[in-house]
């Protein structure tokens, strides 16, 4: 029960404290399961009680068991370990049709997209002479049984995309936002990369809208474009990273899209109690998560020799950016530098998919 007024949250400060989306609150609030426990009248802005944080995660425990909505309603009035026994059945039923859904899925991305933009030769511009020097690595890690981060990378772009809301919904939708900005973007110009991931959070919403098991995927992106101006254009929504090294030293070109970075950035938080934060992973800006997305973008001048590090969290996470920065002073080859990035994730336990793109300017 409610004792204090002032115990009570906005929708945003409750969905930072649960970990749950705004989105996901207002379905669970539509469907009878969480109704927030005060509602202003005049603006329509819900509240919620801290008392409602357990339900919240129990509700949220359950639908991330697969569980549908009705039969969470039904749960949350009689709670018994035999409910809970039936839907482990049900489970391994699912899983079977999942898998083979899944590989239809696998299937269709499989379909090749072809280059846009034309050649080198066709595109205009003074600089236009520029390209990226490109390579990729993707691992599993050492702990996880699913891999939810995709890479796409061609002359002109690095992409790298973290999925979210487990499989096989991340999967999808980290392998739809690379294909869908790898085919959109084109090296015209930063508005360009822009509308390509626009497009891409449109397509994974509708697909998460229409199919009901993939309901609340979404996905990080960070991509580094070369612009017939002759500049970089770095877009990231989340927290993959982009960072560039130049004349010895490596620089972060992103911020981090999480709770626990916009309170270090605000002042209220240390770098070092960002580390142990339990909202360190909670992400303010997805790809994916609703019908439209605010995007941070910008761009700097190319010069050759620029060498980019596109990353996925599984990088950056476990490896300082010292190690970064070494590893890509001392290794030539763009290929080495990528496989040895996600050696060294490995090796300092590699807690989760990792995900890298090194992209040298070249002339
Ligand atoms: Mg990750």
């Amino acid at each position: 029960m409610l004792r204090y007024v002032d115990e009570l949250m906005p929708i945003g400060e409750f969905s930072e404290r649960s970990g749950l989306s705004a989105k996901r609150l207002r379905t669970y609030a539509a469907g009878g399961l969480l109704v927030p426990a005060a509602v202003d009248s005049a603006s329509g802005y819900r509240y919620y009680s801290p008392g409602q944080l357990l339900d919240a995660r129990l509700i949220d425990t359950l639908r991330a068991a697969g569980m549908p909505l009705a039969e969470v309603a039904g749960f949350l009035r009689k709670p018994s370990g035999e409910q809970l026994d039936l839907w482990a059945r049900q489970l391994r039923i699912d899983a079977t049709q999942r898998h083979e859904a899944l590989e239809r899925a696998r299937r269709l991305l499989a379909i090749e997209v072809p280059p846009l933009g034309g050649t080198d030769d066709q595109r205009s511009g003074g600089a236009a002479m520029s390209r990226l020097s490109t390579a990729s690595r993707v691992d599993i890690g050492r702990v996880r049984d699913s891999n939810e981060d995709a890479v796409m990378s061609n002359d002109r772009l690095a992409v790298v995309a973290d999925g979210i809301g487990g499989h096989p919904g991340g999967e999808l939708a980290s392998a739809m936002a690379v294909a869908l900005v790898g085919a959109g973007f084109t090296g015209r110009s930063l508005d360009e990369l822009q509308a390509s991931a626009r497009a891409a959070n449109r397509a994974i919403w509708d697909e998460a809208v229409r199919r009901s098991e993939l309901e609340g995927m979404g996905t990080t992106i960070c991509a580094a474009g070369l612009i017939d101006d002759g500049r970089v254009a770095i877009l990231n929504v989340g927290d993959s990273r982009a960072y560039v090294f130049r004349d010895g030293s490596l620089r972060q070109l992103t911020d981090d899209d999480t709770v626990t970075a916009e309170l270090v950035r605000r002042g209220d938080l240390s770098d070092e109690q960002a580390v142990h934060h339990p909202h360190r992973n909670v992400l303010t800006r997805a790809l994916g998560i609703g019908p439209a997305v605010e995007l941070e973008a910008t761009s700097y001048p190319a010069t050759e020799g620029d060498r980019l590090v596109i990353c996925s969290d599984g990088l950056h996470r476990d490896v300082a950016d010292e190690d970064i920065a070494s590893l890509i002073a001392t290794t030539d080859d763009v290929q080495a530098a990528a496989d040895e990035l996600v050696e060294l994730a490995l090796s300092s336990g590699g807690r989760d998919n990792v995900a890298v793109v090194v992209a040298e300017v070249c002339a």
